[in-house]
């Protein structure tokens, strides 16, 4: 059985950004409420008393938009300090990230995901549902502050969508030929947006690669990361070509991961809507550390099963109730 070790942190719920394979369109979410976030010290309790006890060393800080958390430095700084961390490292759409990423850096972040869905300014406004001038120009200078202050590291994501970046695969995967980037692309799934979604609103990791196989030619490499992404490399580039294919192939058996959501819900699977423990409320209710423990470790232990026989448990009718938003994507 693989080791659960890697515990995603959602900060809140709320974004800047109304990414179409995200958010449903147009219709307004209920966003936690501040007083229902876990706080920073229920966060720190949470992760010295229950999850490093049982064995999480990985750590990621995601959202909604991770760096609209007020705190967030301090956060990274005292979860990088903790002694069990190996690993701490965050998703975010890297708006804000030109004005932050030194502190972030400083405070002990030292590897960092960005979703860049596309090099036009034009398609990126349409794809993150904002056209307000200039918004690709920061989030790409937000880019080049994190490579210059150090992340390394330094993953983009991309979500492929038929019709709309499809035509971009080849640009975006040419980045990683000069520079060390890691640029990962994530097929398209079903969470939160049943509109946009159809049999052929995805574009299969295959016919990415091949794109790619076709103009450079691709090889496996051998740098493997904590995730499910298959990695691969063009010829004779600094960095590497992620795929992560969880709609067409099925990565559950290296599952190593749990989401813990803004307002405290531990979700075991990312597809499962009814095996989560509300640790919130435990612990806003005063429940010993040791019992929440022992809650945790039970959900460890009956996870293979959750991640087989209940994956959509909760969605029957294909529609999740959560957007990857509010999971903690
Ligand atoms: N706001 C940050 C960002 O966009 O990087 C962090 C949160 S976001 C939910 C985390 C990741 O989930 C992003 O890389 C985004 O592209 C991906 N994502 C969101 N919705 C998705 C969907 N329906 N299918 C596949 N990936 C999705
Ligand atoms: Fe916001 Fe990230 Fe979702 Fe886009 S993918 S709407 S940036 S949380």
């Amino acid at each position: 059985m693989n080791q659960v070790d890697y515990l995603r942190i959602s900060l809140i719920d709320r974004c800047n950004f109304r990414c179409q394979y995200c958010l449903p369109q147009g219709a307004e979410l209920d966003y936690i409420l501040r007083q229902e976030l876990l706080t920073h010290e229920e966060i720190i309790t949470l992760l010295k008393t229950v999850f490093i006890p049982l064995g999480f060393t990985k750590f990621r800080l995601t959202g909604g938009e991770p760096l609209l958390r007020p705190g967030v430095v301090d956060l990274v700084q005292d979860i990088a300090a903790l002694p069990a961390t190996e690993d701490l490292s965050m998703t975010t759409n890297g708006f804000l990230l030109s004005s932050m990423a030194q502190d972030l850096y400083n405070a002990g972040l030292k590897r960092i995901n960005i979703s860049l869905d596309s090099l036009k300014p034009e398609t990126f406004e349409t794809i993150i549902g904002y056209n307000k001038r200039g918004i690709w120009q920061q989030t790409w200078n937000g880019i080049q502050t994190a490579y210059q202050v150090g992340f390394d590291p330094l993953k983009l994501n991309v979500v492929v969508i038929p019709g709309v970046n499809e035509n971009e695969i080849e640009d975006l995967a040419a980045l990683s030929i000069e520079r060390n980037w890691h640029i990962r692309f994530i097929e398209f799934m079903p969470i939160g947006n049943a509109e946009l979604f159809s049999d052929n609103a995805w574009v299969p990791s295959e016919e990415i690669r091949q794109k790619i196989r076709d103009k450079w030619g691709l090889m496996e490499s051998n740098i493997k990361g904590n995730g499910p992404a298959d990695v691969f490399k063009i010829p004779g580039s600094k960095g590497t070509l992620g795929f992560i294919s969880q709609m067409s192939e099925c990565f559950c058996d290296r599952c190593n991961r749990m989401r813990l959501s803004a307002d405290g819900w531990l979700r075991p699977c990312l597809l499962n809507e009814t095996g989560q423990i509300d640790l919130k409320t435990l612990l806003r209710q005063g429940t010993d550390t040791t019992e929440i423990k022992e809650k945790v470790a039970h959900l460890l232990h009956i996870k293979p099963e959750i991640n087989y026989k209940q994956r959509d448990s909760g969605t029957e009718t294909g529609i999740y109730q959560r957007t990857m938003s509010q999971i903690g994507g």
